[in-house]
């Protein structure tokens, strides 16, 4: 009888390889590990609805129980991979057992960045799992004084609008780059939000780094800006990026680059590895360098090629990335990646908060789009770069223009 497939991580990746498998007609054993405790959960409702009560625990799930037992996966939680041994094909658990794998997935996703300084006072935070919400909210309700996010990229920027709108704090956004969203959105999206943020009554202290989190009077964290500047806090949310998991891998030899190296086939370089997910750096459609992306879309996908691949139907990564974000009661969503030196074109009224920024590349073919409030341009826009249909620059600025006849349906 065949080893099967053992996945190592229970998240959007892992969790959806599972399923992608059994539906490909896989019936060979899964076997699904995770780390965490408990039933495994969508992550992005954490930093948005989760926090304000919008959200409940019941409606975390990404698969109900009945779904492992149907579908025959068997899901092992709380129980850590400590070892994977390419030569025995084999891996060992936390609680001793050694497993056999055919195929093994690494769905190992990311972690926080640990933070650089001395050890962290009490009430500083990090967000990435259920109880790391549950904490977060459950201090946002008790405390009186001010909340320090450190870094503006999006998880620390929904958590910021949060923290403001629905637990009503006097929040610092402080960010080392000259400007949020440095690394994911274009300056001009940025802009935008950092405005929305201001409106909002947040704080905004950009071009600073923190120097040093300590501990102050009684409850108060004190974070000390690079210029000495000192914000009393009641608490701290680093938000400031995730580094991949690849210790396993890189314990076990294979290829690791900031993430683990995959082809297009989400294959390491052992053939009997794949990697998927926050873990994986993988070649993304329509860019010449490798990607390590950090969204859900990704994660999906990602699982689904390996699945193919797995099966014997193998089908290469070849998806447009996109992700969202909710805060302050706009929707944002990006198409594409965004990079330095694409020319971006405004389509709609900024004023009305309904409107999309067209980002070219200086050849004058269409790289990404970022939406604001905008779903169904967003999903024609996905469809435009799948299809690496462009609309020339003045046609991408004119409402008018029916950019779903470029695609002729
Ligand atoms: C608060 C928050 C909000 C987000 N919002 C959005 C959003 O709006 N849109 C979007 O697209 N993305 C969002 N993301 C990002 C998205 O959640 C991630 O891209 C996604 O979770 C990646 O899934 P993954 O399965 O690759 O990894 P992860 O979700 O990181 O899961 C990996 C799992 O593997 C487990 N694991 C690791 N090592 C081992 C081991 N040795 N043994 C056993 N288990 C192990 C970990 O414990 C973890 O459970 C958000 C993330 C967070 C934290």
């Amino acid at each position: 009888m065949s080893a099967g497939t053992v996945i190592i991580g229970a998240s959007h990746a892992g969790v959806t390889c599972a399923a992608a498998l059994r539906e490909a007609g896989y019936t060979d054993r899964i076997l699904l590990v995770s780390e965490e405790e408990g039933i495994p959960c969508h992550r992005p409702p954490l930093s948005k609805g989760y926090m304000t009560g919008a959200v409940s625990v019941d409606s975390l799930p990404l698969k109900s129980a009945s779904f492992y037992q149907e579908d025959n996966i068997d899901l092992l939680t709380g129980v850590k991979v400590t070892a994977v041994n390419p030569g025995q094909k084999n891996v060992v658990l936390s609680n001793g057992k050694i497993v056999s794998y055919n195929y093994l997935v690494l769905a190992t996703g990311s972690k926080p960045r640990p933070w650089h300084g001395a050890d962290l006072p009490e009430h500083v935070y990090t967000l990435r799992t259920v109880q790391d919400a549950s904490n977060i909210a459950r201090r946002a309700a008790s405390l009186s004084g001010a909340v320090v996010v450190i870094g503006g990229g999006y998880v620390g920027l929904e958590l910021a609008a949060t923290l403001r709108t629905h637990f009503k704090k006097e929040v610092h956004i402080v960010e080392m780059a000259p400007r949020l969203l440095r690394r994911a959105a274009s300056a001009e999206l940025s802009e935008y939000v950092a405005e929305l943020h201001k409106k909002a009554g947040n704080s905004l202290h950009l071009s600073c780094p923190v120097r040093a989190i300590n501990a102050g009077h009684k409850t108060i964290i004190d974070v000390v800006l690079h210029d000495d500047t000192v914000i009393n806090a009641e608490m701290v949310i680093l938000g400031t990026g995730i580094v991949p998991e690849q210790t396993l891998a890189g314990e076990a030899g294979l290829a690791c680059q900031d993430g683990i190296v995959v082809d297009k086939f989400c294959k390491t370089s052992d053939e009997f590895i794949f990697a998927i997910g926050d873990c994986s750096r993988s070649p993304v459609a329509h860019h010449a360098q490798t990607l390590r992306l950090e969204c859900v879309q990704n994660a999906m996908d990602q699982a689904r090629v390996a699945a193919s691949v797995i099966v014997g139907e193998a089908k290469e990564y070849a998806a447009v990335p996109w992700f969202w974000s909710d805060q302050l009661g706009v929707k944002f969503q990006t198409a594409g990646i965004i990079e330095d030196g694409m020319t971006c074109v405004v389509r709609g009224e900024k004023s009305s908060g309904k409107y999309a920024l067209f980002h070219f590349y200086s050849n004058g073919r269409l790289g990404a789009v970022e939406t604001i409030n905008q779903p169904a341009l967003h999903m024609l826009a996905r469809r435009l770069l799948a299809a690496e249909i462009s609309p020339d620059m003045q046609q991408a600025g004119d409402v008018q223009f029916d950019l779903k006849g470029l695609i002729g349906k």
